[in-house]
């Protein structure tokens, strides 16, 4: 029975507890702490000791009797352990020092009948502690997310909290208020010292040790004799030093705008939840002014002296919003927590959240973590993208966080995007008797007033057609630019506008072959089941003029290779990549409109940009006007508001849609719709062109026409046919070894684990679904081979089901061979 009621104390914190000290209350357990003393001392009073059990950081579990245990037990020894905190515990029979964190603390019903005498006391605590709610949150996202519980923990706590970054400790002196007596035998100096102190003014105290030797006129060692003697009782406090992080110059700040009739009823929606749970979903076409729901939202949860999280994709790509957030609360009660602060300003940051000091935190998927007390509200802008997967344990989506920690909290969650997921749309949808899991409200139409550009959709194969009509038997160039898109950029820079153009894909060009038909070669990464990736060279990294080859997986390089290694022909390159559209682009622009590379043309992507830093000023530099155009990839789609911005071009829409992924369309859709977005933002209309190969993919023609609403109930009924998320639920287990047979062999034995448990699911579960083993779409990264299971069934619950039996068998596993996925959003 007891076991039994600790799977469920996962779920229910507080009530699980209830449940166990009713249950074992009164269990006639001897106990002692100390071994030694055991056999000569009488029994000490043991049934009020305080017992804690401790989850690992490391991330300690193991299937017992068909149950996880996932915290270790330890005895308290002091009385100010609670709940939360961080402590430093001995593990195993060596005693290593570990970390941990408290989730229960009790008396001896704790113990679950372990031998009192074995229990060990935990060291000491960190001095941190992570708030009550957060660790109820942890427990869910273990059983959820099939993770250890510690390692949950781990990932709540930033580093820089856990190793004390800018702590700084200080020792203060005082005089003790009865001094003992003088040691006997003291010299002569020392019995000087001793009496300088006493007549020393008590205004004096307290100081520290430097400060109090100057004082007296004493050296640091008498100081130290004094301390040792008992004189002068020393005390340490630790404080944390860190600088409040720089915020960029502002500006004037935009006034206040008068609501929407739309952003007034989303704005009233909402806050008539505050102080409850429920999920709202806020769908704004682009530049409909989603931000300002979420400023007049927080300001009302705020006025009822509540705090709020805002969950924004990738901080560094979002300064224009962090910024407006900043202006409307003031810097000292917001928090914006980047990729640029220091660990110390990140601790420091951390620290004001947990005080209350801060009243909003704005940050990317971490800052769900925020240990804010009174949370009144979550916001979750661009829900819909896949940032908010973390793509290491624990796998957890942000955004599905946010949901639970509204839940467990009572509060409403916001969620907004102009292209929600699918997840969310299904959600918001309304059955027969009107009513949706979450609350949609929408915003149809831009704030300004101005229209949704027009997007013309260019057919890449007709252009290439007239491209060659029109060139001549000497043009040898690729041309990834078609005319229209040419003739277009070249009239927005004749009228004085700006341009932003999309291509997501990085490098030069993606197919390194053999131009020899017979030979067929292509460069494969050595230890990855992908093609290598031309680089042109980058000066600033020393590379030579030939460019260098790298493997976008395990991201090995080497420099290009000049001869096919088969049948020594020259190597051809293939494809395309952001650096050959730069390339192109200087070509076809440098006379007419001086376009240069790096000055007024700057190519933004994760090659170019390596801080937040060189993002910023990339950005800096096209809202002053010196870039007149921004070719990057997908991180130039987000977010982005230049006014001067009048052309968008998409240079190939179809990077995505290839991709052996069921949400390929999704994806494709999501990035042409927020690209087109950043165009005609101003006074002047805006012109959005998209070149494909696939004119009449739908994901392609819908976003064209911006109808969001057609594109998601097309796609949720091909979904709906072939039981895929979001209505049907997934869960994916990868196994991945250097050993071939070994990464097929573990993957059938948690293939027949997951079998067995969907064999003893009870008749009603409805069709289940286990596919594979089977290799992944990538099959081999970092010589790492990779097989694949997928379990699909109608609801969560059932997948949770599974995965519990699996796990509580002890044949299910997150460890470095073993990645499981719970809804997952990416299936390479
Ligand atoms: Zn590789
Ligand atoms: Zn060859």
């Amino acid at each position: 029975m007891y076991r039994r009621s600790r799977l469920r104390e996962a779920f229910n914190a507080s009530r699980a507890t209830n449940h166990l000290v009713a249950r074992f209350g009164a269990v006639p357990v001897l106990f002692s702490g100390v071994d030694e003393l055991f056999h000569t001392d009488p029994p000490p009073d043991f049934s009020r000791a305080r017992i804690a059990r401790v989850a690992v950081e490391r991330g300690i579990e193991s299937a017992r009797d068909g149950l996880i245990e996932h915290a270790l037990t330890y005895r308290i020894d002091d009385d100010q352990t609670a709940i939360g905190d961080r402590v430093r515990v001995p593990l195993g029979r060596g005693n290593k020092p570990a970390e941990g964190v408290v989730i229960r603390v009790g008396g001896i019903e704790l113990l679950d009948g372990l031998d009192p005498r074995k229990v060990k006391a935990i060291v000491a605590r960190t001095g941190s502690r992570l708030p009550a709610s957060l660790i109820a949150l942890a427990e869910w996202m273990a059983v959820y997310y099939v993770c250890p519980l510690g390692m949950v923990l781990a990932t709540m706590m930033p580093a820089a909290v856990k190793k004390g970054v800018g702590l700084k400790t200080t020792t203060l002196l005082q005089r003790a208020d009865a001094p003992p007596e003088l040691p006997e035998g003291s010299t002569k100096a020392f019995r000087s010292a001793w009496a300088r102190l006493l007549a020393a003014d008590t205004a004096a105290f307290p100081a520290d040790p430097r400060t109090l030797a100057a004082t007296l006129e004493l050296s640091p060692a008498a100081i130290k004799k004094l301390t040792a003697a008992g004189l002068l009782i020393a005390t340490t406090k630790r404080t944390l030093t860190s600088t409040a992080p720089q915020e960029s110059a502002s500006g004037p700040v935009a006034p206040r705008p008068t609501l929407t009739t739309e952003q007034h009823a989303a704005v009233e929606g909402v806050c008539a939840d505050l102080g409850r749970f429920h999920v709202h979903l806020l769908r704004g076409v682009t530049g409909s002014g989603k931000t300002e729901v979420y400023l007049r939202v927080i300001e009302a949860a705020m006025a009822r002296g509540k705090t709020a999280i805002v969950l924004v994709p990738e901080i560094a790509l979002t300064p224009q919003t962090s910024r407006r957030f900043l202006d409307r609360f003031g810097p000292g009660r917001v928090a914006v927590l980047h990729s640029g602060l220091t660990a110390s300003q990140r601790h420091g940051q951390w620290a004001a959240c947990a005080t209350g000091a801060v009243r909003v935190v704005v940050g990317a998927r971490s800052a769900i973590f925020a240990p804010l007390p009174d949370l009144g509200l979550i916001v979750v802008d661009e829900e819909h993208d896949s940032s908010y997967k973390q793509d290491q344990l624990p796998r957890y989506h942000a955004r599905d966080v946010a949901v639970k920690r509204g839940h467990l909290e009572g509060l409403p969650v916001l969620l907004g995007s102009a292209t929600p997921s699918l997840e969310s749309w299904a959600n918001a949808r309304v059955n027969k008797a009107g009513i949706g899991k979450y609350r949609l409200w929408t915003l149809a139409t831009r704030a300004t007033g101005a229209p949704m550009p027009p997007v013309e959709i260019v057919d890449l194969a007709m252009e290439r057609r007239v491209r060659a009509a029109q060139a001549g038997p000497g043009d040898r160039h690729l041309h990834l630019v078609g005319p229209t898109l040419e003739r277009a950029l070249g009239d927005t820079l004749d009228a004085g506008g700006q341009a932003i153009l999309l291509l997501n894909r990085r490098g030069y060009a993606n197919y390194l072959c053999c131009p020899d038909p017979k030979c067929g070669y292509l460069m494969h990464c050595r230890d990855c089941d992908a093609t290598m990736i031309y680089h042109l060279a980058d000066s600033a990294r020393g590379l030579s003029a030939g460019g260098f080859v790298r493997c976008h997986h395990c991201l090995a390089e080497q420099l290009l290779p000049r001869k096919c290694p088969d049948c020594g022909k020259a190597i051809n390159t293939f494809g395309l990549g952001t650096q050959r559209v730069e390339e192109e682009l200087e070509r076809k622009f440098a006379i007419p409109h001086g376009l240069r590379i790096g000055t007024t043309l700057l190519r933004v992507d994760g090659d170019t940009m390596r801080s937040a830093r060189d993002y910023f000023d990339a950005l800096g530099r096209f809202a002053d006007g010196s870039v007149r155009v921004l070719l990057g990839t997908q991180m130039i789609a987000k977010g982005l508001d230049f006014p001067n911005v009048r052309l968008v071009g998409v240079v190939h829409a179809d990077t995505a849609l290839s991709l052996p992924d069921f949400r390929a369309l999704e994806r494709t859709f999501q990035l042409v719709s927020q690209v087109a977005g950043r165009a005609g933002r101003g006074k002047e209309a805006g012109r959005v062109i998209v070149q494909t190969m696939e004119p009449r993919s739908p994901a392609i023609v819908l976003a064209a026409a911006h109808d969001y609403e057609k594109f998601a109930d097309q796609e949720l009924a091909i979904r709906t046919r072939a039981g895929l998320p979001p209505v049907g639920r997934m869960a994916r287990v990868v196994c991945r070894d250097e050993d071939h047979a070994k990464a097929h062999a573990s993957a059938g034995a948690i293939a027949d684990a997951l079998q067995d448990a969907i064999n003893k699911l009870p008749k009603d579960s409805g069709g289940v679904r286990l596919k594979g083993p089977m290799p992944c779409p990538i099959s081999r990264v970092a010589a790492q081979y990779r097989v694949a299971i997928e379990i699909l069934a109608q609801t969560r619950g059932v997948v949770q089901t599974v995965l519990a039996h699996a796990r509580a068998q002890g044949l299910l596993k997150s460890d470095q061979h073993t990645a499981i996925d719970v809804d997952p959003v990416a299936l390479l």
